[in-house]
């Protein structure tokens, strides 16, 4: 993508509103275009300019996801007004998006699905070892290795997507991966608790809500930025006026994984 300059900020005085609200924004592709697949995930560099533009003018603070964690588990002060950017499966202009970023002072988290390295389109490990040596604007996180529904996953499974991923991104940065995303989201206690063993101190679902100081750090609510997604919605994630997340689960989540369970049961009869 091409790489515009930093959006001047602009004095702009900060909305009124509770200080526990937490927006964390989740992109994936940021390109003029993409495979029809990833269309619905992929942001146009002008979009997120104008996004850009909201993230500065809402005079947040943006901190990596690790960053986040820390305060809110009181290990370091939570900023008044906290905000997180992060990019999910590793696409190769997710380097030009986040360096972007970074030149506006906004921290960011990018989530590996190491499986995926240097396919097409993806970032290769050289770019992995790029980004990691950024500094403390830019944290790689894990996104499993096959980018299963961890929920549908056995133990084993789940050990290996949860540890091997971040063997993976370790070896490569030479650092430790501290932050974990559960592919589409999806978790339920036993992925929790293998993200948790494998050593991690944080992970990211989705939920498309508000984060907060109250939200689970192993589970924290994202707001999803579709191709569709206007300006106006972002402005609105960064103004705390869209919904905050529930603490536990909705139970229309409950629900679908139990969908996809009976699906894959009834699939595996049939085979
Ligand atoms: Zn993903």
């Amino acid at each position: 993508m091409a790489v515009a300059s930093c959006p001047e900020r602009t004095r702009i005085a900060p909305p009124r509103e509770a200080i526990h609200v937490i927006p964390i924004l989740m992109y994936h592709s940021i390109a003029e275009q993409s495979e029809p697949y990833l269309r619905r995930w992929t942001v146009t560099p002008d979009a997120f300019l104008e996004h850009v533009t909201a993230m500065v003018e809402s005079r947040r603070t943006p901190l990596t996801i690790t960053q986040l964690a820390e305060a809110l588990r009181g290990a370091r002060p939570l900023p008044a007004r906290p905000m997180a950017i992060t990019f999910d499966d590793g696409y190769r202009d997710t380097i030009a998006a986040a360096s972007m970023l970074a030149g506006c002072e906004i921290a960011s988290t990018t989530y590996i699905t190491t499986g995926f390295l240097d396919r097409a389109g993806m970032l290769t490990t050289a770019d992995v070892g790029e980004l990691s040596s950024c500094g403390p604007l830019i944290e790689v996180g894990a996104h499993g290795i096959s980018h299963r529904r961890m929920d549908e996953l056995a133990d084993d499974e789940l050990r290996a997507e949860a540890s091997g991923s971040r063997s993976v991104l370790e070896e490569i940065a030479q650092a430790r991966t501290l932050s974990f995303a559960y592919p589409h989201g999806s978790h339920d206690h036993r992925s929790v608790a293998a993200v948790r063993d494998a050593g991690y101190t944080s992970a990211v679902a989705v939920k498309n809500a508000l984060s907060h100081s109250g939200d689970d750090v192993f589970a924290l609510a994202r707001v999803t930025i579709e191709a569709h997604t206007s300006t106006a919605t972002v402005r609105a994630a960064l103004d705390g006026t869209l919904r905050m997340a529930p603490r536990g689960e909705l139970w229309r989540t409950r629900g679908y994984r139990q969908l996809r369970r009976w699906r894959r049961a009834a699939r595996s009869r049939s085979s």
